[in-house]
């Protein structure tokens, strides 16, 4: 069903995703209203309106699904059962966010998608966690199956001897122990999935992490990835739709040396996907409104030769006035309040002319 431009869209989540969905979508004369549960999350500013409320508060949720033509969400760690309330409105559903959200029933589910990711065990207790280095031994890192998000909730296990101090770093809750990858670069394939199962990709843009938080995406991506990316294309389409995924997912590989290996997906907008405001002819953003909305697809090719997008983490972004100043750079300050190190404050895309 067509939600016509005028309608009303609902985003649960009000980071600097739903800010920029936000924009794409006030771009094509839709209104947004914001549900969370901060005191001004950013996309507020820039939203016709916002509903401060708990996520697990059913009835501000049903007033928000009321006053809503159709409904997204921004990130994944949120209750499900609450958003029930908003049924079909919902793209994409609540499978894709179970999933995502449970890096256990995640990592299951790639696999029987036929897709590969590293070796893993799920893991509850200590002894679980020692029986799964026996296993699979070391590097191995442990990652909560829940809440974890940009290497948070993480640690990794070097030697045998440090598995009691890496399950104490996660604070003893349930987790996945996986391998540590040693892989030639990571990069990501994004993509966007009607209704009616058509769908369209992106450039796969390489990236780079530091301390396990997105710094870099470029396109084009480098030959190593680039000689994976129809297969990684292949085990994502897959998964989208065994998802019956409607709107943009992201699935992040590491380039192994036999092929890709899912780290792990994101059933929305993706940060190493920023780089297609500028850079492609149709946005991550606006091409989610589209597919959610039921609108047709937009073109995804490069504007020019390729473009490379970089985060600006916590103090990064008081160089505002070197940023401004620099001719044809693309800056985004996502305008949230306190520049704690680690917060994405906003990034910066440079397209090649
Ligand atoms: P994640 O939160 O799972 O996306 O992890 C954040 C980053 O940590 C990844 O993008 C990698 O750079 C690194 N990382 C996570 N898992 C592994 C692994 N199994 N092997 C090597 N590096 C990893």
């Amino acid at each position: 069903m067509t939600v016509a431009p005028g309608s009303t869209i609902g985003i649960v989540g009000g980071g600097q995703l739903g800010r920029m969905l936000s924009v794409a979508a006030a771009r094509l004369g839709y209104k947004c209203h914001i549900f969370d549960p901060h005191q001004w999350p950013c996309a507020a500013d820039v939203a016709a309106h916002f509903i401060r409320a708990d996520y697990d508060d059913r009835a501000a949720l049903s007033a928000f699904a009321d006053g809503v033509d159709v409904a997204t969400y921004e990130f994944e760690n949120l209750p499900v059962e609450p958003l029930e309330v908003l049924g079909d409105k919902l793209r994409p559903g609540l499978q894709s966010l179970a999933i995502a959200q449970d890096r256990a029933r995640e990592k299951e589910f790639i696999e029987q998608c036929g897709a590969r990711v590293a070796p893993w065990r799920p893991v509850a207790s200590l002894d679980d966690v020692r029986s799964a280095v026996a296993e699979l031994g070391t590097p191995l890192v442990l990652k909560s199956r829940r809440y974890g998000y940009d290497g948070k909730g993480q640690a990794w296990i070097r030697l045998a001897d440090a598995a009691e101090t890496a399950w104490d770093a996660i604070g003893r809750e349930p987790a996945v122990a996986e391998t540590g990858v040693d892989f030639i670069a990571e990069y990501s394939v994004i993509l966007a999935r009607w209704g009616d199962g058509s769908h369209v990709f992106w450039d796969s843009p390489e990236n780079v992490h530091e301390g396990g938080i997105l710094r870099r995406s470029t396109v084009p991506c480098g030959a190593a990835v680039a000689a994976q990316v129809a297969e990684a294309r292949a085990a994502a389409l897959a998964i989208a739709e065994a998802l019956g995924h409607v709107g943009v997912l992201t699935v992040e590989f590491f380039a192994g040396g036999d092929g890709p290996l899912v780290n792990e997906i994101a059933p929305r907008v993706h940060n190493s996907g920023h780089w297609t405001i500028e850079g492609a002819v149709t946005s991550q953003f606006e091409q989610h409104i589209r597919a959610i909305c039921d609108l047709p697809p937009g073109l995804t090719g490069l504007m020019r030769g390729g473009a490379e997008m970089e985060n600006l983490f916590g103090p990064d972004v008081e160089c505002w006035a070197n940023l401004v100043a620099e001719r044809g750079a693309h800056v985004h300050i996502y305008g949230k309040g306190e520049a704690r190190p680690g917060r994405k404050m906003g990034h910066i895309t440079r397209v090649e002319r």
